[in-house]
């Protein structure tokens, strides 16, 4: 048994990283200004994407999104229950109603089959999620948005550096990134919002920031125009920085730490083939590179013979740490309680929602450490 704990994840800052936010720190200026202006251009350099703006975190990207596309009560947003809740609670917090669309079972990404049975008089907006670093079908799901006349907003915190048919995540329509400390890059907390729609972009500049109609940073008075006026209610969710000086390090790395990421993902593969009763995830089947953001695998819990939940908590007590993405949000407290959608409703979501575990998966970790990962799992299913 391994006598050091192993995370599930870990952030891998540079010397140079934590240089260039103590210089940021020295600079005289620390919130929004220069750094976050060049980390928005890098970002929009590397995806391809057309705007991009910093933010305070992935989910405040959502709530912008949602405030900026006028969603409130009546409306219905098309989701899977597969997320993390952020999303789901926004809704909720709008007055909008969340209808869940059911994942393929294999592949964790929304149907797009699923997606159109959902549509009623009242959707307007569906939101996908690209999930542990491979992309959902988008062209099918664009199709479906086109035709029923209906917004389209792509939830890429796990998609950073992930390529859809010849596209990167980011580079086509509108989609959210996380750098929360276990997603493929880090700002600390923050999130970027990417969009080739200039109007929106437009609104989503200004509900981030009070609803000035100013953003720009001015070099010569250090500072944001005083003469800036509020055009609508905004909200505080700036990036600073501090955390852009951290993002711009860490985007210079994505490339190579996603190919760390893959080759501890394949041993992954190679090495759980033995075990019958793991079942890692699929790859979706059109054309797409993956950014191995999570190595999730599904225990078979019936020829186990334990829970998921006991599972984690031997592979604990042998100092193996496992994350969970996700518990479905109808299967959390306050949703069922409040949604009571019957059980087979949404059976792959339910099913996977009940043996899904993600194995350590960071750039750092060693083929040493996948192996003691794997000898665990043996050592638990024994
Ligand atoms: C992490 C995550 C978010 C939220 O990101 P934050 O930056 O923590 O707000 C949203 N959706 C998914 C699928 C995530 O994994």
């Amino acid at each position: 048994m391994r006598n050091s704990f192993l995370p599930f994840s870990k952030p891998l800052i540079s010397e140079e990283g934590i240089n260039s936010v103590v210089e940021t720190l020295r600079s005289g200026w620390i919130t929004t200004g220069p750094k976050t202006a060049a980390f928005e251009s890098k970002f929009s350099e590397y995806t391809g994407a057309t705007h991009s703006v910093a933010l305070a975190s992935a989910t405040a990207g959502m709530h912008v999104l949602l405030k900026a596309l006028d969603i409130g009560p009546g409306d219905e947003v098309i989701t899977p229950s597969m997320t993390w809740v952020s999303t789901v609670n926004l809704i909720v917090l709008a007055g909008a109603t969340p209808v869940f669309a059911d994942i393929d079972k294999n592949t964790l990404m929304v149907m797009p089959e699923a997606v159109e049975r959902s549509i009623t008089s009242k959707t307007k907006l569906i939101i996908p999620v690209h999930f542990a670093g491979a992309p959902a079908d988008m062209q099918p799901i664009r199709k479906i948005a086109e035709k029923n006349n209906l917004l389209l907003a792509e939830d890429a915190a796990h998609a950073m550096g992930t390529v859809y048919q010849g596209e990167k995540i980011g580079a086509k329509g509108t989609a959210i990134f996380s750098f929360h400390p276990i997603k493929n890059i880090t700002t600390g907390e923050g999130g970027m919002f990417c969009s080739d729609d200039p109007v929106l972009i437009e609104r989503i500049k200004r509900l981030k920031f009070h609803g000035l109609g100013v953003d720009a940073y001015d070099r010569d008075t250090h500072g944001r125009s005083p003469q800036a006026e509020v055009m609508e209610p905004g909200y505080k969710y700036n990036m600073t920085d501090i955390a852009a000086a951290l993002g711009i390090s860490q985007l210079a790395m994505i490339d190579a730490f996603n190919q760390e990421r893959r080759q501890l993902a394949l041993l992954y593969r190679e090495l759980l083939g033995e075990i019958d009763e793991v079942m890692p995830l699929s790859d979706p089947a059109y054309e797409f590179s993956h950014a191995w953001h999570l190595f999730i695998i599904r225990l078979d819990i019936e020829k186990a013979g334990m829970s998921r939940d006991a599972f984690m908590q031997e592979l604990k007590l042998r100092n193996i740490g496992t994350g969970l993405h996700f518990r479905a949000a109808h299967m959390q407290r306050y949703y069922r309680e409040t949604m009571n959608i019957r059980p087979g409703v949404l059976p792959n979501t339910e099913w996977n929602s009940d043996r899904i575990c993600s194995l350590p998966l960071f750039p750092g970790m060693t083929d040493g450490d996948v192996r003691d990962v794997v000898d665990a799992i043996k050592d638990v299913l024994k």
